[in-house]
């Protein structure tokens, strides 16, 4: 890898673009990860820049349970977002449907069975710090030799 490869990586990793989805949450998730752009934890002083347009994203986090009308509009999101790119189950909805998993409730979790999930951040729902800390614990896998890999 040369030099320039090296800057290139190094400053894609410190500018992570992410959008999120949610495909059946309680909105819990979601509200833990607005608190993210909040000044008390001010996620963009880490370059990460929430957005939601998936052209524009790195990182997809995604909430809720999985509802089957989910299925193709979940893919079409993930295809839309550019290589190298990965995805973050957040809450224990998209990992087990967590309370909503029941007889009779209408949802098909895990998540990782419809995209692939690079992540996962349990909790009912996780604390900000830890949506925060699955991100950037991903940046270097995104963006490691990514020069390498589009050879
Ligand atoms: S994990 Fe908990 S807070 Fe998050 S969407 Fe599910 S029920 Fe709501």
């Amino acid at each position: 890898m040369t030099a320039l490869q090296d800057i290139k990586n190094a400053v894609r990793s410190r500018s992570i673009h992410v959008c999120y989805v949610n495909v059946g949450s309680c909105n819990g998730c979601d509200i833990e990860i607005l608190a993210c752009l909040a000044p008390r934890y001010d996620i963009e002083q880490y370059g990460i820049y929430v957005h939601n347009n998936p052209r524009e994203a790195d990182i997809l986090l995604v909430t809720g349970g999985f509802s089957p009308q989910w299925e193709d509009k979940l893919k079409a999101v993930w295809d839309k977002i550019p290589e190298p790119k990965a995805a973050i189950a957040i809450g224990n909805c998209p990992i087990s449907g967590c309370v909503f998993n029941r007889e009779g409730t209408y949802l098909d979790p895990p998540v990782r069975k419809h995209i692939p999930i690079a992540a996962e951040v349990p909790g009912c729902p996780p604390r900000p710090t830890e949506i925060l800390e699955a991100v950037l614990s991903l940046a270097p896998v995104v963006f490691k030799d990514y020069e390498r890999r589009e050879e």
